[in-house]
């Protein structure tokens, strides 16, 4: 498990044993939720509707051998269901605010019943941009339930009328791979229950998502150019594990997710000249768009990169990037050739 985010769950655990804390422990645990819930954002923002439902590490043992939809689905339908179900006994999102019509989901239950090639097919039945305020709206109605518990709610145990409303509600599939789940959440109290699906099930579920997204990225650069058509160069770009690549349909670039239709702007440009990337370009010396414009700190290393490429070609491109980053990372060398791009361009000529 991620060390930094274990940290964080046991310190929120360990707060929410002690009523002093209790007001200090919901808080960090909202907070702590935010912070998780940004990196589903970054995915959703960053990849195209096919990456949801791909399953590269299909038939592995754990959560990384499903999708990336099946394990949004997963994370906000048992949320739903034990927040609402449960410890606020009213109606959940999905019928409430008919997310289930918008997601076009196929089933009301957890998903735990799916396996091998039917999580394929169902993540692709999904609608993504509305899986994602699905999960928005459910991440935020048990936000305000967190924020209205007292610390004496901690220990509320459930009946059998909680058990029964499980199973009358048919949101767990009689599968033996979920109907499991009813005895498991009805063995807890509040407390436990905020342990689980409301922090620990997320970390878990997102780290696959990490796990899936990083494989997806790595395959989807496989014998691509790595020269962005910027200058940069994405072998030895900080994002690499987040983007594919601007040569591919898993751009992350942030100048691509802030664009319509995902596509960078450098990109866009290039394709209608008909010309392989910024550096064949006459205007590149005065050009201010996209990655280019003057607010953009990356925007003089990137010239002077694209600059270096015209005069000296990719591969001695990709030696002295080779040879500037053994030295230093991503960041420095950005620093270092983030001046003036005629001076940027003779520190590259100089490595
Ligand atoms: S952000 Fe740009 S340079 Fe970095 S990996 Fe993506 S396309 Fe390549
Ligand atoms: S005008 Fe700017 S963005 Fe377009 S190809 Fe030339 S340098 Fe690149």
């Amino acid at each position: 498990m991620d060390k930094n985010w274990s940290e964080k769950n046991k310190e929120i655990q360990k707060l929410l044993s002690k009523e002093a804390a209790f007001d200090e422990a919901i808080s960090k645990l909202t907070g702590f939720r935010e912070e998780l819930f940004q990196q589903i954002t970054w995915i959703v923002e960053g990849y195209p509707d096919k990456a949801f439902y791909q399953m590269p590490f299909a038939g592995v043992n754990g959560y990384h051998s499903k999708t990336l939809a099946y394990s949004i689905w997963h994370i906000f339908r048992i949320e739903d269901i034990v927040a609402h179900e449960m410890i606020a006994e009213d109606e959940q999102i999905l019928f409430r605010e008919k997310f289930l019509e918008k997601t076009a989901s196929p089933i009301i239950t957890t998903g735990n019943e799916l396996e091998g090639e039917k999580i394929a097919e169902f993540s692709k039945k999904l609608n993504v941009k509305e899986l994602y305020l699905y999960a928005k709206a459910v991440k935020e109605s048990s936000d305000r339930i967190l924020l209205q518990l007292q610390y004496k709610d901690l220990k509320r145990k459930f009946s059998d009328d909680a058990r029964q409303r499980l199973i009358e509600s048919k949101c767990i599939s009689e599968d033996e791979n979920a109907f499991w789940l009813i005895d498991y959440w009805c063995g807890k109290d509040v407390k436990g229950l905020i342990q689980m699906p409301f922090s620990r099930h997320w970390i878990m579920h997102i780290e696959a998502m990490q796990r899936i997204k990083n494989r997806l990225c790595k395959i989807a650069r496989k014998g691509i150019d790595p020269v962005a058509v910027c200058g940069l160069s994405c072998n030895h770009c900080f994002l690499g594990a987040w983007c594919g690549g601007c040569r591919t349909e898993y751009n992350a670039c942030s100048f691509a997710t802030c664009s319509e239709d995902r596509i960078c702007p450098n990109v866009k440009c290039c394709n209608e000249k008909n010309i392989d990337g910024c550096y064949e370009c006459s205007e590149l010396e005065t050009c201010e768009k996209g990655f280019f414009v003057p607010s953009n700190d990356g925007a003089n290393a990137a010239k002077a990169q694209s600059l270096y490429i015209r005069k000296y070609g990719k591969k001695e491109f990709m030696k002295v990037q080779a040879r500037l980053h053994e030295k230093y990372d991503f960041q420095k060398v950005q620093e270092i050739i983030g001046q003036d791009h005629k001076e940027a361009l003779r520190i590259l000529e100089e490595n």
